[in-house]
């Protein structure tokens, strides 16, 4: 059984390869990356256009003040022009004096926002053509992988089906280890003893009682890695 597991082994270690390199394909990482960026950007512009609309109403209600506060302002001058007495005009004015101090405050506080809002606009731009050009990036990126993929379809699907003619008698407890450690991509899984006493995969020194194991059943999951360690 053993030698045929690593015979499916071998087979294996070139998908296992073949896995890897797609896996760190720099276009899939670019891919990857992008798409994460469009995320973010998307988020942004939405929190953005909520500021942005939240800004608006503000505008509008200080501008709505505004209006109002003008309005008494005239009505109060009107007043003060027909009115008879010094003391009238006197108060009259005084109160219009002190609207127009609130209307100028007003004002200075819907300018405040009217740059807000432009700095806010200038910056959206900017991200929304970021945006654009991610999204050109991103698709470039993936067609580029797509080619990639593409031209190691027929070794891909001519190893799985040399993995599957190989796997036909494999079956029981070394096997189904196998696989366990392969799919924590933990590979080569079964490797052989190297010198007296250590792992063929991560190098580590053997037990004495895990030695005395690997003498007695030629076989033992290293303490290390929890590879397979193999004598002949
Ligand atoms: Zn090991």
């Amino acid at each position: 059984m053993l030698q045929k597991i690593l015979e499916y082994q071998k087979i294996d270690m070139e998908k296992f390869k073949m896995e890897k390199e797609i896996e760190e394909n720099k276009d899939r990482i670019a891919v990857l990356k992008l798409q994460q960026n469009i995320k973010s950007i998307e988020s942004t512009l939405i929190k953005m256009d909520k500021d942005v609309a939240e800004y608006k109403t503000f505008l509008k209600k200080l501008s709505d003040k505004i209006s109002e506060c003008s309005k008494k302002v005239t009505e109060l001058v009107n007043r003060a022009e027909i009115a008879e007495k010094q003391d009238e005009f006197d108060d009259i004015m005084v109160n219009a004096d002190k609207v127009m101090e609130i209307v100028l405050s007003y004002e200075k506080e819907a300018d405040a926002l009217k740059k807000k809002l432009d700095s806010l606009n200038k910056t959206y731009k900017e991200l929304k053509n970021q945006y654009v050009e991610n999204l050109g990036y991103h698709s470039e990126a993936k067609n580029k992988f797509n080619v990639y993929k593409k031209s190691i379809e027929p070794k891909a699907v001519e190893l799985i089906k040399r993995l599957d003619a190989a796997s036909k008698d494999l079956s029981g407890d070394l096997f189904e280890k196998y696989k366990r450690l392969r799919n924590n991509k933990i590979m080569p899984a079964i490797v052989k003893l190297l010198g007296d006493s250590q792992c063929g995969g991560c190098f580590m020194e053997l037990s004495v009682d895990c030695k005395t194991k690997l003498n007695a059943n030629k076989i033992v999951e290293c303490e290390n890695c929890g590879r397979l360690i193999y004598i002949d």
